[in-house]
């Protein structure tokens, strides 16, 4: 199975997630976020793809790396290579971060246009998902780990678990941690 990339694999990054990860470079994305950092991402027929026996070689040359995050361009517009990876990761007891333009309930609701086949299960591969689109006007630079305060930081097991979305407290400032019953909302 081939995986379309903008980017070769990072094995070194501290900004995508707590610890040392590697990032997975998925190419193609319509949410067409104003502002967007990458808009070089969002060609579905950009990039190059890369052999997933390829991905599993540098997951498995990892030594210091806590896990690896997925991020992009859009992750859910390939969950089925993404889910070959995610397997690979979690086999080698690497930990999942991933970045999706899509909210969680709307990646949830197998009803709504576009779903795609995989995107459930691909969450449950999942530890920890950054949600939402990117939005210009709520853009913070002293958020840690996402770009627009809309966007959320979601313990996906937790929040499975629970029935409801549960945030990763330890990634919010006080201020956030009080209001996060803003953005809390009942899976459906
Ligand atoms: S989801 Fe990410 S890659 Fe896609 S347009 Fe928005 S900021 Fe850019």
């Amino acid at each position: 199975m081939f995986i379309r990339l903008s980017n070769e694999t990072t094995r070194d990054s501290i900004v995508d997630g707590p610890g040392l990860r590697a990032v997975i470079w998925t190419q193609g994305c319509k949410h067409n976020c104003k502002g967007c950092h990458n808009p070089s991402t969002h060609d579905f027929n950009g990039g190059f793809l890369m052999d997933l026996h390829e991905i599993e070689e540098t997951l498995k040359s990892l030594k210091l790396q806590k896990g690896i995050t997925f991020s992009g361009g859009e992750p859910f517009e390939q969950p089925l290579a993404c889910i070959e990876i995610a397997k690979i990761a979690k086999q080698l007891g690497l930990d999942i971060w991933c970045y999706t333009g899509y909210t969680f309930e709307r990646l949830l609701n197998e009803k709504g246009a576009g779903y795609k086949e995989g995107w459930k299960e691909f969450l449950q591969y999942i530890d920890v998902l950054v949600d939402g689109p990117f939005i210009l006007e709520k853009k913070n630079l002293l958020l840690k780990f996402r770009g627009s305060e809309n966007q959320r930081i979601i313990d996906v097991k937790q929040s499975f678990k629970n029935k409801e979305i549960i945030l990763k407290e330890e990634y919010y400032n006080v201020e956030q941690v009080v209001n996060k019953y803003v953005f809390l909302k009942q899976i459906v």
